[in-house]
């Protein structure tokens, strides 16, 4: 195991490694890192959400000098990733004060040449825009040290090779090449031996890991929502005791705060706490005080508690052994626990890989509706009631009834007091959508545009079955498909769209090279 400090790092980025709650390294950072310090080319390899972008970003910021060119070029596939990989930089680079710009697409490129000229260490940006910027003159690459490309099989699958290949002959040629990917793939590696000189490959091992006695289950839930679903999740099952994990300290914090005001028990444990505050909450824990106690990785590493009857992934771990390790926490002493984990549509192929490597049986569940969960809810109440009368010791409550029981009908009286008691069980919330816009679908569905059709051999049953596997999405919320020679049109569920698109809007269908797009509504077909 290793730990942040072991990297040696300057203070001022370890100030902000913690400040962004990093407890400790994932494992493909524990890989990268070191590498990228001592200045040689890496091809860091793992899944979507397992950290690749600190793995280059803290090096590449504690390499910065107070020189106000540019020194670190990334380029992302998308305007999205651009603006959250200059997000990752700004945090990391917050003390040591690194100047980052993102120059992307659809934004005034006015504003960019500005923002370059004013000088910049660090730019991220997309190929075409980089491009642009490049024939302008107005990003100059002649004291580059380290060149990143992000997402690199994304990027080819974009057909963005050219553009890319254009702005590396841009650079010095003493320039550092690092390279991240998702997948290793022939395109990938041509482009390692023509741009990279002996790179190191990196990606995390994958040792055999053996899944304790637990049932698996996920729900799909987006990013916006999370909360709320999470709130119905909990609602929804009869938890006693139950763990919930977070990716960092900072979200450890945020949760506890928002499940405490929504009325839930519960408490937070993380690195920060001083062994004291541990040991409170600890034994609050123990003696039922709380029914989930929020936590990092690292902070549950310690404890060991019998009778966890639930533990809940509210972020998913972003490797397999760390999945093992926090569902090891349950279903102990012979006791079968459920592990939940919560899984957002880009997540969604670091589950798979999770379920693959661990050998894992994981049924995908939905969020329960507003009416499932206040079915349950009342079924909970009910039995509560029930124990609450056969516990006895009810005397007092009498007495505080006092004269309400003479003047009013005793069943109003129960129902008065179920309904102050539940008050703060569900909340209505609408799941908010990935904003498809109108794509000329039938109501309720999303229809996506594919650009392979009848002449790639591709036939309804591939599509099911693709969007089975690879968004976890069955076949009976798939509505009309309609393929032509060239191109295909499938509706699909509003709820079950966002991990369909993000599934296949890059991805392959019988080798082909699929791409997927909301469709516009006026190529309507019929
Ligand atoms: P990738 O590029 O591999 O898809 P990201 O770099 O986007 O993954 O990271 C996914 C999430 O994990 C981000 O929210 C990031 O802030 C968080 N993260 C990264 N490294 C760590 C760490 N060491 N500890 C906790 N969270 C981390
Ligand atoms: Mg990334």
């Amino acid at each position: 195991m290793t730990d942040f400090r072991e990297f040696e790092l300057s203070r001022r980025v370890q100030q902000a490694i913690d400040d962004m709650g990093f407890e400790e390294p994932s494992p493909i950072q524990a890989a990268c890192i070191p590498a990228v310090l001592r200045g040689v080319d890496v091809i860091g390899q793992a899944q979507t959400g397992t950290g690749k972008t600190a793995a280059f970003g803290i090096p590449i910021v504690e390499a910065a000098t107070p020189d106000m060119t540019v020194q670190a070029l990334v380029i992302t596939p998308t305007r999205e990733l651009a603006i959250q990989v200059a997000g990752e930089f700004r945090k990391i680079g917050k003390y040591k004060r690194v100047r980052t710009l993102p120059i992307y697409g659809g934004q005034s490129i006015v504003h960019q040449i500005r923002g370059l000229q004013q000088g910049v260490q660090v730019v991220i940006g997309t190929p075409g825009r980089i491009m642009d910027h490049l024939r302008r003159g107005t990003l100059k690459l002649h004291n580059l040290k380290t060149i990143v490309l992000d997402e690199a099989d994304e990027m080819l699958d974009m057909g963005f090779i050219e553009d890319i290949e254009a702005i590396l002959k841009e650079t010095p040629s003493d320039r550092q090449t690092l390279l991240f990917s998702a997948t290793f793939t022939s395109d990938i590696k041509r482009l390692a031996l023509r741009y990279m000189k002996s790179p190191e490959h990196l990606t995390v091992n994958r040792g055999e890991v053996t899944v304790p006695l637990t049932d698996q289950v996920y729900y799909k839930v987006l990013e916006r929502t999370k909360l709320e679903s999470l709130c119905r999740i909990i609602d929804s099952e009869e938890i006693s005791l139950g763990i919930i994990f977070c990716r960092t300290k900072r979200g450890v914090d945020e949760l506890a705060e928002a499940l405490i005001s929504r009325g839930y028990l519960v408490d937070a444990l993380h690195g920060d706490l001083s062994q004291a505050q541990r040991d409170r909450v600890m034994k609050r824990f123990r003696t039922n005080d709380i029914e989930l106690l929020i936590a990092t990785d690292v902070a549950a590493r310690g404890i060991d508690v019998e009778n966890v009857t639930h533990v809940i992934n509210y972020d998913i771990p972003q490797d397999p052994e760390s999945y093992v390790h926090r569902i090891g926490r349950t279903g102990r002493a012979g006791k079968r626990g459920l592990a939940i984990t919560l899984v957002t549509p880009r997540e969604f192929k670091l589950l798979k890989q999770i379920e693959r490597e661990t050998h894992a049986k994981m049924d995908g569940r939905d969020v329960p509706s507003l009416e499932d969960v206040a079915e349950r809810q009342a079924e909970i109440w009910r039995s509560r009631i029930v124990d609450a009368i056969q516990e006895g010791g009810l005397g007092q409550y009498r007495a505080m009834l006092g004269d309400v029981i003479d003047e009013h009908d005793p069943i109003d009286v129960a129902c008065a007091a179920l309904k102050l008691a539940s008050a703060n069980d569900t909340q209505a919330f609408e799941q908010a959508d990935y904003d498809f816009g109108d794509t000329g679908a039938t109501p309720g569905m999303v229809r996506f545009f594919v650009n392979i059709g009848r002449s790639a051999r591709l036939s309804p049953s591939d599509l099911v079955r693709v969007i089975a596997e690879e968004a976890g999405v069955p076949g009976q919320t798939i509505g009309k498909i309609d393929i032509f020679d060239r191109f295909t049109f499938i509706e699909v569920e509003k709820e079950s769209a966002p991990f369909v698109y993000e599934a296949l809007r890059q991805s392959r269908i019988n080798g082909s090279r699929v791409n997927l797009e909301p469709a516009k509504p006026r190529t309507r077909s019929r």
